[in-house]
Order: C-alpha cells, then structure tokens, then sequence
C-alpha cells in the first residue's frame, strides 16, 4: 500500500480469484465455468457488432433487457442489467443496504463480504447449520438487506420458493436478494415470486449456465420500482456498463436453450456421478445442485488433495475459513473430465500419488 491511499481504500478486503491458466494446460475445475462453448449464433452476434464499435452501446440495453424479461416473462422494466452479476450485486448494495447494513449466510459467496466492506456498511453472518443447510428461519425479521445464493455456494444447497417467500414476507422494510447464479442447474428460479414480492430481488448470470464467463453479464429482475432505484445508481456509475457484443450475446444466448439444456443435463448427470464416486471413495458430499461439488476426506488433508490434483494437471479451488478451510470446491463439466478427475483421486487415496 502506499502513503497515497485512503482510509476507506485500505480497508477494503479485496476477493481473490481462482487460479487462471498459465503456461501449463489444466483441467480447470476451479472457477465454475463451463467446458462448453457458447453456440456460435453467440460468437456470429459478437462478430457481426463488433463491425460497429465506432458507436456507444446503448445505455438502457433496451433490446437485451426485452429479451430476458420475455424469457421470463415480466415486463422490460423490471429488469437491470450488469457487467457480470457481481456488478449488479454492487449495485444493490449501493442501492439497499444503507446504514442497517447486509445479513447473509456464514459460509455463502465471498463477493458479498467483499462488497460490504468497499460501501463501507455493516455485515452480519447467519450461521449455516452444521450439514451447511441454510436455516431460512433465522433469516426472518432481520430488517437488513438479506443476501442469499440459491443454490448457495460453496456447498451447492438450495431452499425452496416458500422459505424465500417467507423471508420476504417477514421482512417488508427491507429488500431481500436471491442470487441465482447456478439456478439452471438445479432447475428452478424465484423470479416469478418477484411479481407478489415488492421487497425481492433476483439476481442471475449469464457466466455459468450461459458459458459467457468472459462476456461479463448479469442482471437483475425485481418489481418495476426497486429496478428504477438500480438504474439510477447504475446511471451514476457508468451507464455504458454492459458493451455492445455481450449485449448482443446475451440477446442471441437467451433463443439458445435447445443448445444449452442437454449440456445442462450433461452437467447435472456427471455432478450425479461425481457425487457417488466421492462418496464411494470414503468423501463428504454435499448434495449440491449446482456446477460444483464441495467436498472433504478426513483422512486425507485438503491441501495434500488439492497438490496431488494440481501436479496431476487438474486444478480445483482450496477454500479458506473457519467453517469451509478444509472443503474442496471442484467444478462439475463434461461426463469426462469428471471421470479423469475420479481415476486421478481414486490413485491418490489408494496411496499410489
Ligand atoms: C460466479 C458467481 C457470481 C458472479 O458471477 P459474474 O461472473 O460476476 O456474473 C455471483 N454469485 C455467485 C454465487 C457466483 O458463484
């Protein structure tokens, strides 16, 4: 740090990102991507907009944002668009949290720690219990902005419809946000609850299920009025947020589902598999319904794990934390990575790596 830097800069906690790429080729089961390409109507409609850069992008995304609330069905106005969700969450906190601050789960994503502490507000941890299920009750009446990952991550469990309603409803002076960023692969989404709750939020990504980590999208979908308070702290901070080839993408990725489902399925069948084989080999398994597994060995240290894994030429993500150090987070892709990252620990746990 220099001498130059605020206060309030210092004592902001900056999130770390998984590992990337470089030199060596890995198998990457660190950051929840996708194995998959996007479709090529994707990559066509970036190509054909970038011939167009000399012009802005349009800063209400009217296009795009017509064609998410049609793909949910809801009206354009109910939806705000982000550079990655992340940008979006930010916009909330900025938006919501005020001075009674932000209550979210113990162990959920780390981003929203994050953000709180660059605003500079409050932070309350609920704590998860001891099977890392969330106790949806202890959300209730907490009259702060709620922050909640359904599934949540890193564990990949999910609450259903009805216990989000709940603390909705139990909360009608604050604003409570569902961030549904692996929501298309556990196959069901709150959105439709946006339209009885006037205090929800949610929030989704095109990076994950959508295979456009690098595009950088997300949104959110809300009633008309807490999507116009978003919009008029995203036109403070940068109203050209969201370029003009991830608009485009992101318009092209939504009439895409017949590419994306049976890769959703894939996803899902091979996290069935991981899950059994883990299990088989003497792990702890969440029954995640996400992307990912999280997952430990008693009798195996987590970071002898991830190192034996790494020298293997797979790379999976080490969680830190009081409740979570000790977890691996491995991603879930194609049926056959998943089976090389099997044979690969199946060797390592035989003591023969
Ligand atoms: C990956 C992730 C996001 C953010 O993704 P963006 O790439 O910024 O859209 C948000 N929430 C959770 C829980 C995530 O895992």
């Amino acid at each position: 740090m220099s001498e130059f830097l605020s206060g309030r800069a210092r004592a902001i906690k900056p999130y770390t990102p998984g590992e990337q790429n470089r030199g060596r080729s890995f198998i990457r089961l660190n950051t929840n991507e996708s194995p998959f390409p996007p479709p090529k109507s994707v990559t066509d409609a970036i190509a054909e907009t970038s011939a167009r850069l000399n012009v802005y992008s349009d800063p209400e995304a009217r296009e795009l944002r017509r064609a998410i609330a049609d793909y949910h069905g809801v009206a354009p106005d109910c939806v705000t668009v982000g550079n990655g969700s992340d940008e979006t969450l930010a916009f909330i906190v900025a938006s919501f949290a005020g001075e009674r601050g932000i209550a979210a789960a113990d162990v959920t994503y780390s981003f929203y720690k994050t953000t709180a502490s660059f605003f500079g507000v409050p932070y309350e941890e609920v704590r998860v219990r001891d099977d890392f299920s969330l106790d949806a009750e202890k959300f209730h009446a907490l009259d702060k902005l709620v922050m909640l990952a359904n599934p949540n991550a890193p564990t990949g469990l999910s609450i259903s419809n009805e216990a989000i309603s709940r603390v909705a409803e139990t909360n009608p002076d604050s604003v409570v946000v569902v961030d549904e960023a692996y929501a298309d692969f556990a196959g069901f989404t709150a959105v439709p609850l946006t339209a009885r709750h006037g205090n929800l939020i949610v929030v989704r990504t095109f990076s994950k299920s959508r295979f456009l980590a690098g595009a950088r999208l997300g949104y959110s979908v809300s009633c008309p009025e807490l999507a116009a308070d978003l919009e008029r702290v995203r036109f403070a901070w940068n109203p050209y947020n969201v370029n003009a080839m991830t608009q485009a993408a992101g318009i092209a990725a939504l009439s895409e589902d017949a590419y994306y489902r049976p890769r959703w399925r894939e996803i899902a069948n091979s996290r069935g598999y991981t899950k059994r084989e883990l299990r088989r080999l003497g792990f702890f398994v969440t029954d995640s319904d996400a992307n990912f597994v999280f997952c430990r060995r008693d009798e195996t240290p987590s970071a002898a794990l991830y190192a034996k894994l790494r020298e293997a030429g797979i790379l999976v993500r080490l969680l830190p934390g009081e409740r979570t150090g000790g977890f691996l987070r491995i991603t879930i892709g194609a049926q056959g990575e998943a089976e090389t990252l099997i044979g690969i620990l199946e060797k390592i746990c035989g003591g023969g790596l």
